[in-house]
């Protein structure tokens, strides 16, 4: 997090492109954006000193576990320009989300609680699938966000683990047994699990069969059915 003074959207963008959508050097989708010279020593923010890293290696890079010239070739052929068929990415024309069998088809909102947007998902360049999600703790505190795929945690990413295989990605944070697992699936579907996420002190689970919040199942009416074009996938209240 030491690099992580929060880059103009736009440079966001482009780096984001500029990596095929992953971190330079393992194709991760989830990314924090770098500055290869220190910022301290640059003040500004400049495309061709930055690059986007998921959180792991953006620590080992602070770390100077990896070296300048090694960051800066997987810059310029980056992992996922070379490995496309391990991105996070769905390019069939629809996307299909499942959350506890509920199957959500072009939504972008697909879990609001107190008309607070938890998890969101929308493709970007026809096929990269980019997640905004909100990780609150039991006691309300958000503690970490994924904005666009940009990660952003509070104590810095030590205590959690963002973990991908292709085209699954696991986030996970121990000490609060916290768990977010995307998964694609047949190119077209996307399927969502979650644990230990919470909302105004309320937990809220997602499993492969259901969706919990405060331990009861909600959305039962949309359950087993495909949804098409909603403005809101699943909204629910805590109270
Ligand atoms: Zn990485």
């Amino acid at each position: 997090m030491s690099t992580n003074n929060i880059a103009p959207l736009q440079i966001q963008t482009q780096l984001r492109k500029a990596a095929f959508y992953g971190c330079a050097i393992c194709g991760c989708p989830i990314l924090e954006y770098v500055h290869i010279v220190p910022y301290y020593n640059i003040q500004a923010f400049l495309p061709e000193n930055m690059v986007a890293l998921c959180p792991y290696h953006s620590m080992r890079y602070d770390l100077k576990e990896i070296s300048e010239s090694t960051l800066r070739s997987a810059k310029a052929d980056p992992y996922n320009k070379v490995h496309q068929q391990d991105t996070f990415s769905i390019s069939s024309q629809e996307m299909y989300v499942n959350v506890g069998k509920r199957i959500f088809v072009n939504t972008s909102r697909i879990l609001v609680v107190d008309d607070f947007d938890i998890i969101s998902i929308k493709r970007e360049d026809g096929k990269y699938i980019l997640f905004d999600i909100n990780f609150f703790d039991k006691l309300n505190n958000l503690i970490a966000i994924v904005s666009e795929n940009r990660w952003t945690a509070e104590r810095g990413s030590r205590e959690w683990s963002i973990m991908y295989k292709p085209r699954h990605l696991t986030i996970k944070n121990y000490s609060k047994n916290i768990i977010f697992d995307a998964e694609i699936k047949n190119n077209k579907e996307i399927t969502i699990t979650s644990a230990g996420m919470h909302y105004n002190g309320s937990p809220l689970r997602i499993t492969e069969n259901e969706i919990l919040l405060n331990n009861d199942e909600i959305a039962i009416d949309l359950k087993g059915t495909e949804l098409r074009n909603y403005e809101v996938g699943i909204a629910a209240e805590t109270l």
